[in-house]
């Protein structure tokens, strides 16, 4: 134990690159997508309209998770804005949120003019709850949206209930969170609507894409029409265009490799299960650091492996433990997003839409809304303690020993 650190001169734990979401060693590519995508350039039609692949991706989603409905988009903020689009809220409506989530949740909800409003989240999972969604409710409040973060599920139940109870719809961001379960229900399927992202880097990837999935008609209708420029297209007897939409079809290029990687998703989510879970057990032995915190009756998708060091046990500062494990080639590194999104531009100066700062300025909107470090505890500490990496399907059984290996030594040297 001995050993000296790789920060030091030392050797280095490991030389080789860890398997990456942004390339071929942690993905799941292979013939099924080329035929498919074979198949959609044979047929001369790429777009959905007129196209199969994206009707039965819809439709394989759908069944995947057991819900009625799924309507496919170009993104994951495309598919929120389509999301938050179905609920047609009135300008200056409040949707209660996440400090920490990708932008793309906040977007949404202002293209829609409504205004997004934070909950703090706990300070290990990362994740809203009831009680930090209903310290910041208001008359305004209309919906909430949790982010189920790095793969693991919020507590739902206390959200549904507080929901229910204050007549708000629930949006669950799973663009993180593919088959992740809660008390053996899927994620997506627990709230009105379920979005999803196909982003190079999740579970799931189209290169770009999105879903949102819904058992209630009335919701896919409007869902659909809004991204699809609010444009019927058959002839029911209504007009032309019947509302404000956008477009945000996917393309049958984007749907033919998401066919493919829907088929393999099962396989992705139990490797990713396998590797991630090995590393989370043995974490559990090594001497200051606190291996993920999972909540009971959850079983995570893992996108994000997440840990933190006991301060007490390991004498070293944060970016120089962070330093050192690096030095030993892992694959890990301090903090998520650089600031809680409160504090982003777009929404701590209200740079929206020219000069107006719409929808905050409007009559409609709640006035003087604002956002304070010093009520965010759990946001502060989780965003300066956190050590992530992107997890992946390419992970093997070796590469964890030697993270292990590699975090061993680092710890056992800071040890006090
Ligand atoms: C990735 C992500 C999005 C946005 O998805 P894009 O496909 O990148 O637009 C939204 N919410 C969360 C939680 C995400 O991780």
């Amino acid at each position: 134990m001995s050993e000296q650190l790789a920060v030091n001169g030392g050797p280095k734990t490991r030389t080789d690159p860890f398997p990456s979401v942004g390339n071929s060693t942690g993905r799941m590519f292979g013939e099924e997508e080329k035929r498919l995508l074979g198949e959609v350039i044979d047929s001369g039609c790429l777009n959905r309209v007129g196209g199969t692949k994206t009707p039965a991706f819809e439709e394989g989603f759908a069944k995947a998770y057991g819900v009625v409905h799924a309507v496919a988009s170009s993104s994951g903020t495309a598919a929120l804005h389509v999301a938050v689009g179905g609920l047609n809220l009135e300008p200056g409506d409040e949707v209660v949120t996440t400090t920490i989530t990708d932008m793309g949740t906040i977007i949404a909800v202002l293209w829609c003019q409504a205004v997004p409003i934070f909950a703090d989240v706990d300070p290990l999972t990362g994740c809203i709850s009831a009680e930090t969604i209903e310290t910041v409710l208001s008359e305004k409040t209309k919906a909430v949206i949790p982010v189920h973060l790095f793969g693991q599920p919020c507590d739902m139940d206390p959200i549904m209930d507080l929901a229910k109870r204050r007549d708000l719809r629930v949006i669950e961001d799973c663009a993180q969170a593919h088959f992740a379960q809660y008390k053996g229900r899927m994620v997506g399927t627990m709230g009105d609507i379920g979005a999803f992202s196909f982003q190079q880097s999740k579970q799931l990837t189209t290169g770009d894409g999105g879903m949102c999935i819904t058992d209630d008609d009335d919701l896919q209708d409007r869902m659909r029409l809004f991204s699809d420029k609010g444009w019927p297209r058959v002839n029911d007897g209504r007009r032309g265009h019947l509302f404000l939409g956008i477009n945000y079809r996917m393309t049958e290029l984007q749907a033919a490799v998401g066919l493919a990687q829907l088929a393999k998703l099962d396989t992705i989510i139990s490797r990713r299960r396998a590797t991630a879970g090995k590393l989370a057990k043995a974490m559990e032995s090594i001497k200051g650091l606190n291996p993920p915190k999972q909540l009971a009756d959850i079983d995570h998708s893992w996108w994000i492996f997440c840990f933190t060091i006991d301060e007490e046990i390991l004498d070293v500062s944060l970016d120089d433990f962070a330093k050192a494990i690096s030095a030993e080639g892992m694959p890990f590194s301090k903090g998520y997003i650089p600031n809680p999104v409160f504090e982003y531009p777009v929404v701590a100066d209200q740079l929206t839409f020219g000069t107006s700062g719409w929808p905050y300025t409007t009559d409609a909107a709640r006035q003087n809304i604002s956002h304070d470090r010093k009520d965010y505890p759990g946001t502060i500490w989780a965003l300066g303690h956190w050590f992530i990496t992107n997890w992946n399907e390419g992970y093997t059984d070796a590469d964890v020993d030697d993270i292990v290996e590699g975090l061993t030594k680092v710890a056992a040297s800071f040890a006090r």
